[in-house]
């Protein structure tokens, strides 16, 4: 039996007419640019994540850099995030023009650790940009208080965590602007790049909206220097119609995430751990393990495929050399540790049991895998 990492075909399998005919009627009408699919999956998008304004822009780094632009955050400026994340999220600090300050990640849910934030604020920070990594929220009554109490602004990284839930809130409707990925393999995946921005702020809304276009309020008039970054209308028709499937497919990915913890319970690897306040929805499912090289080796030569996410922390990047070893240390470790299963709605209890029963063969061989 061979398993994939993500199967991006089988969900395509599935919804195969609805995809190709809102395609076609794209293609029939050639509203290719801010046509009325881009406006309608705004709108079932916004509700989605109960929000009252979503704008869908080029790519998940392009919606964290317009929405710090919207922010009136640049060069000079200093925005908190997590040290433990994909480095678009950084990225998208950087293209703004401010300096990203890396936070290191709680040991258990390995979000931000908000007791670590204040001793990263100084007279420069004006943000903190929390990313729901794997697919569960951050701790966001701490952040929010935090920010609450030094006047600062919060951007959610939402970019893994399409209807992930904090104490009942979705991603995307508590901060002050949130940012989606619709890259292929996300749990709401575009056949192409797009990125959606998320507010219930009615000046931040107006503000991205001109920003994504040229920087016009109308045609022609261009009140700053704007951004041509627009989800395009293909793209739009292609999420309307996997938007319905979406709740369903994460509680698949939950059911699918009880098993292998259940089924890994007996042996020393450590399962992901749910906070009591989230419904997280497994955009991965990431264990850890001190044996990770050799299982990661081990799983392959099986035909079972994993990932790692992310093996070289943002601060020991050449692109980011600015920072130092030793400076983040529980990042640092659990990169050497961190292995991600295969995780899609479409996987099956056969397959998770086959994945489970090759890594139980691999354990055989070892007496310290814990970590
Ligand atoms: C995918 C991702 C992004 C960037 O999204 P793109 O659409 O690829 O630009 C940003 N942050 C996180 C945490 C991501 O996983």
């Amino acid at each position: 039996m061979r398993v994939n990492f993500v199967d991006l075909k089988a969900q395509y399998n599935n919804i195969k007419d609805d995809i190709l005919e809102g395609i076609t009627k794209v293609i029939d009408n050639t509203n290719f640019i801010l046509g009325p699919q881009v406006k309608e999956f705004e709108e079932k998008f916004a509700a989605f994540s109960q929000a009252k304004y979503a704008l869908g822009v080029a790519s998940g780094t392009d919606a964290i850099l317009l929405s710090l632009k919207s922010l009136g955050i640049g060069p000079g400026d200093e925005v908190i995030t997590a040290a433990n994340t994909f480095i678009a999220s950084v990225l998208g600090i950087s293209y703004a023009g401010a300096v990203p300050v890396l936070v290191d990640n709680d040991p258990v849910t390995y979000n931000i650790d908000p007791t670590k934030i204040e001793a990263a604020i100084t007279s420069k920070t004006k943000a903190i940009m929390p990313v729901h990594l794997y697919g569960q929220m951050a701790d966001m009554d701490a952040i929010m208080e935090i920010a609450k109490k030094h006047n600062l602004k919060v951007i959610e990284d939402a970019c893994q965590a399409h209807g992930s839930e904090y104490k009942g809130c979705r991603a995307g409707s508590i901060g002050d602007i949130s940012c989606f990925s619709f890259y292929p393999g996300k749990n709401l995946g575009a056949y192409g790049d797009g990125g959606m921005v998320v507010t219930n702020d009615e000046d931040l809304y107006q503000k991205v909206k001109v920003l994504r276009d040229y920087g016009q309020s109308k045609k022609y008039h261009h009140e700053i220097k704007g951004y041509n970054s627009r989800l395009d209308s293909i793209q739009a028709a292609v999420l309307l119609a996997k938007l319905p499937h979406l709740d369903k497919w994460n509680d698949d990915r939950r059911v699918l995430a009880r098993l292998y913890n259940e089924l890994l319970s007996d042996t020393d690897i450590v399962v992901p751990v749910e906070s009591e306040e989230c419904r997280h929805i497994y955009h991965l499912y990431v264990i850890r393990t001190k044996r990770r090289d050799e299982m990661l080796e081990f799983l392959k030569s099986k035909e079972i495929f994993c990932g790692i996410h992310y093996p070289i922390p943002i601060h020991l990047q050449n692109a980011y050399k600015e920072h130092k070893k030793g400076d983040l240390p529980i990042t640092e470790k659990y990169a050497k540790e961190i292995l991600s299963l295969p995780m899609f709605p479409e996987l099956t209890e056969e397959q998770v049991i086959y994945i489970v029963g090759n890594i139980k063969e691999f354990l055989s061989n070892y007496d310290d895998v814990g970590v």
